[in-house]
């Protein structure tokens, strides 16, 4: 069979589905230039297909114009085709960027944050369920468990390689055919742009293999989620570390305290964009190693945003390996949307001069109801329409654009809807097959 060369351009869109046009890779150079046509309402496609309602209607012309910073070409050597695409940015006819662009929402929270001489180091942690093989009991970070995805994890990693995303760990994570994949911390541009690559390349490689794979926040109802969680650091215009500062309480210097204030004052509208799924929810329970309040916590992996240890060994550069981790994120997330937000959070953090939150060292269970509120510690959204009407109520200050935030309001609003009724396997293997 004769097969021509083929490219996507793509964009990864409230619903946290990759969408986007494909044409003859010759053409590529044209679109570069020219980019593909595209259609407001597109951004209001649900995650299943639905638009139960659109601002936008059938009118009006975008461009989406492919970034090769963001291209992904990977031979799987497998006898079939390359998986070829690149991420672009959402453009109207006189190439202004568009409102509900979620990578420009991200690079404007960039340029912000780079106005106080700031920049971000991150790293997005991916955990997915991996159907298709078969389970091992108790398999739990087992040797075992992973061996029997055979080949799977030097696939992915070989893949990933090639994309040129860095793979740090592939490990057999808790859960039953549970996988974790970390990549190296990345400027948070390249950072959000290749978690987006990372979840395609996963399903790539398992569709080849006639697998299913789901980073859903809960593929089977009653067993342990799949977290997205995204570690973070400060440093300076030119790479100077700038979040650890041994004088302080925890190591937490003065500014990164005041940005992570910023993200825990607006922590609970901050869920409506890193847990934007009606399920999303059931994965931020209690005990089960997410999080329910908004803390900051010591080395601690049920809270809002976590104090990781770094190595204490001698020679070890602690300034540059100091990390926080924001643990409230999950696959049904857009990267370029839950980082945009974080940014604005912590941006709002230092603008208002916050100080550094109170830091829990045991679990803010056990603190009265008095000591939670002068720490602000207060319990994250239990629905996403809650999660939505904290979006709602912080104004422009996650969302400067009035158009995007009525959009993604509107947007969310009609998921919520499409799912009512449904009981909680139900809604599992809904959002299983989507993400
Ligand atoms: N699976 C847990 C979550 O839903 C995270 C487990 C861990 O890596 O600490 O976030
Ligand atoms: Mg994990």
């Amino acid at each position: 069979m004769k097969r021509h060369p083929f490219v996507m351009a793509v964009c990864s869109d409230f619903a946290g589905q990759v969408r986007g046009k494909g044409f003859p890779a010759e053409d590529l150079p044209a679109r570069l230039a020219g980019g593909v046509g595209w259609t407001p309402t597109n951004v209001m496609i649900n995650c299943f297909g639905a638009i139960p309602a659109t601002p936008f209607g059938p009118r009006g012309d975008l461009l989406l114009m492919p970034d090769l910073a963001a291209e992904v070409c990977v031979d799987f050597e497998d006898g079939s085709v390359p998986e070829h695409f690149l991420l672009g940015d959402i453009v109207d006819m006189a190439r202004r960027p568009w409102s509900c662009c979620t990578r420009h929402y991200l690079k404007s929270a960039i340029a912000r944050l780079s106005g106080h001489g700031l920049r971000l180091r991150v790293a997005f942690e991916h955990e997915f369920f991996h159907g298709g093989v078969e389970e091992r009991p108790g398999g739990s970070y087992g040797l075992d468990a992973i061996r029997r995805a055979g080949d799977f994890p030097h696939a992915l990693i070989a893949a990933i390689a090639q994309a040129g995303l860095e793979p740090e760990t592939v490990l057999p994570e808790y859960g039953p055919r549970q996988i974790e994949v970390t990549l190296r911390p990345a400027l948070a541009l390249a950072a959000a742009d290749r978690a987006v690559m990372l979840r395609q390349i996963v399903h790539a490689l398992a569709w080849r293999r006639g697998h299913r794979v789901s980073f859903s926040p809960v593929v089977t109802h009653g067993v342990v989620g799949n977290g997205v969680h995204i570690h973070f650091s400060l440093e300076d215009m030119d790479g100077k570390p700038l979040s650890h500062d041994p004088a302080r309480p925890c190591g937490v210097s003065a500014i990164a305290g005041r940005f992570i204030a910023g993200v825990i004052e607006h922590g609970r509208a901050l869920t409506a964009l890193t847990a934007p799924s009606v399920l999303s929810y059931e994965r931020l329970k209690p005990n089960s190693w997410s999080t329910t309040v908004t803390n900051l916590g010591y080395r601690d992996r049920e809270a809002f945003v976590r104090i990781c240890p770094v190595s204490d060994v001698a020679g070890a550069d602690v300034g540059r390996a100091f990390n926080f981790e924001y643990r409230a994120c999950d696959g049904a997330a857009t990267p370029h949307l839950a980082l945009g937000a974080l940014i604005r959070a912590g941006l709002a953090g230092i603008e208002a001069g916050l100080e550094t939150p109170a830091i829990t060292m045991a679990d803010p269970d056990g603190l009265s109801p008095g000591e939670r509120a002068a720490s602000n510690i207060r319990p994250l959204p239990a629905s996403l329409g809650e999660a939505l009407d904290a979006l709602e109520k912080t104004g422009n200050i996650l969302m400067e654009s009035d158009e995007m935030r009525a959009a993604y309001l509107m947007h969310k609003r009609g998921e919520i809807a499409t799912v009512e009724g449904l009981d909680l396997p139900a809604l599992a293997a809904r959002y299983a097959l989507v993400y």
